[in-house]
């Protein structure tokens, strides 16, 4: 029998995806398109999906496309690629750089940039559904993946669940992701817990009263507040806020007057709020209220603020058993390729889809910046100063590792579910006195000496029972005495196998 695993018999054909995967990237990077118009992009994805054989169903939520592809009983896992750009003048300098332009929700005409490297994502899940779909031997269940909508304005998701997208998908196991981030390029990160803030945006209207510039008497001027508002919003975070508390409070936008001598009537603050925690969240909102009401009566405006919130993100907080169960694939596949990833302060609607599934999730990083390149920022201090970031105008992922890396990721971690090795490499917990078990690409290995082991493995959804075999001087048993299906023999065959390479150590 071949010692070759699922991840590597899958990952073969990465040659020949790899070829059309770098001018498809190109292609969408050159077309970008704005939150809720990604036409041009789903319309390719489909017919991509549809030449690799999955089942598509497109317009969910506006753009956004479900790919199905069954491959007998088993686990399904669903992985989604967000894909729409953002309103950003590119100044990368690139061969393929974006002059694309397109008129906004608001009815201007904006330059049109994938700063936040959506493309990657869209290219990379593509790539892993032909990869899939072309080794069906390796694996069994179902594979979905999904193509969102608007992320960036945070009602992407939300639309393609309001129109119906938990019928569409069925049961799932777990729902996976992937961002592309200033990271070197060729590494992954996955984390427990916390990985990405909630964010909340608020429009704060403040009322003054207009007047010439040379006769302020006769005025509430309205900068002055909105300036005041700033400086004291400042205080949010630093005084009011642990500062083992991450959080994040962002004025970025200040609009008022018209001209020099003319004292307007009103200002316009935008801001922009990053939390972990709902407390948290809930502290800095009511604070940003105070303040700013204190300021508007400490001023005597003629009228009460205004408040409105838009484009508001939930937080992401990765299941611990996904995200493990991620990592150790992840582990075996890339070696120290595969790392912890930071907390991000960053936000995403994507977890809105795995909480209307009610399916487990974990959200990972993807590095894109070329790796000398970030080293010799990282030697001289300088990261953050000398390597663009996401939104950046010049954000600009490095072609290749960064889409084979995408690639090999999203492969190994359906596989984590769906390959037909999986239950030989995962065998946990070991239960017993001071036992630790740990899958590796050959196998499970239990850390201290074994009297008696019990293997679980996380059943399939359509197996229903969770089942697992408890070994003991190498003879193995199924736990619960029902009859064994054949998915579940293998499972009995591993766990003596594992039993007896433990011994025999
Ligand atoms: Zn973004
Ligand atoms: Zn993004």
């Amino acid at each position: 029998m071949s010692t070759e695993t699922a991840a590597e018999g899958v990952l073969a054909g990465l040659g020949n995806t790899r070829v059309w995967q770098e001018a498809f990237y190109q292609d969408v990077h050159q077309h970008p398109e704005l939150s809720h118009q990604e036409h041009r992009t789903a319309s390719a994805v489909s017919e991509r999906l549809r030449g690799f054989g999955f089942e598509v169903h497109e317009g969910v939520g506006g753009t956004g496309v479900v790919g199905k592809l069954r491959n007998g009983a088993g686990a399904s896992v669903l992985l989604r690629a967000d894909m729409d750009a953002l309103p950003v003048k590119e100044r990368t300098g690139l061969p393929y750089a974006s002059t694309a332009t397109a008129v906004d929700a608001a009815g201007d005409s904006v330059p049109v940039m994938h700063a936040c490297g959506h493309d990657v994502h869209v290219t990379c899940l593509l790539g892993a559904a032909e990869l899939m779909a072309g080794a069906r031997d390796r694996w069994h269940g179902t594979l979905v993946v999904l193509f969102q909508p608007a992320e960036e304005l945070g009602d992407g998701a939300k639309r393609m669940v309001t129109d119906g997208l938990t019928d569409l998908v069925g049961p799932v196991d777990a729902a996976l992701a992937q961002h592309v981030l200033a990271l070197p390029a060729g590494t992954v990160g996955t984390r427990t817990g916390s990985v990405l803030s909630a964010a909340d945006s608020m429009r704060v209207t403040v009322h003054g009263r207009g007047a010439h510039g040379s006769m302020p008497q006769s005025s509430i001027d309205p900068v002055v507040l909105a300036a005041m508002i700033v400086v004291r919003l400042q205080t949010v975070i630093s005084r009011e806020i642990a500062p083992t508390e991450p959080a994040v409070l962002t004025v970025g936008s200040i609009r008022g007057g018209t001209k020099s001598n003319v004292i307007g009537d009103r200002a316009v603050l935008e801001l922009n709020v990053r939390t972990y925690d709902e407390s948290t969240r809930n502290t800095v909102m009511e604070a940003i209220r105070r303040i700013v009401v204190g300021e508007c009566q400490a001023s005597g405006t003629p009228s009460d603020p205004e408040f409105e919130l838009f484009d508001q993100f939930p937080a992401t907080v990765n299941d611990a058993a996904t995200t493990e169960r991620l990592h150790t694939g992840f582990t075996a596949y890339f070696g120290d390729r595969a790392q912890e990833l930071p907390l991000q302060s960053a936000s995403e609607d994507f977890s809105d889809i795995p909480e209307a599934l009610g399916v487990p999730y974990s959200y990972w990083g993807l590095g894109g910046i070329d790796a000398e390149t970030y080293r010799a920022a990282e030697a001289a201090g300088r990261v953050a100063q000398d390597i663009p970031v996401n939104h950046s105008p010049l954000f600009a992922p490095v072609i290749q590792p960064t889409l084979d890396t995408g690639t090999e990721a999203l492969v190994v971690a359906a596989l984590a579910w769906l390959g037909t090795d999986w239950t030989r490499r995962l065998l946990l917990p070991c239960s017993g006195q001071n036992q630790r078990s740990t899958a590796t690409s050959t196998g499970s290995r239990c850390s201290a000496s074994l009297t008696r082991i019990t293997c679980g493995v996380a059943s399939p959804a359509a197996w229903s029972i969770t089942k697992g075999c408890a070994a003991s001087g190498g003879s193995s048993t199924p736990v619960d005495g029902s009859p064994l299906s054949s998915p579940e023999k293998e499972i009995r065959t591993s766990c003596r196998v594992e039993d007896e390479r433990l011994r025999s150590r």
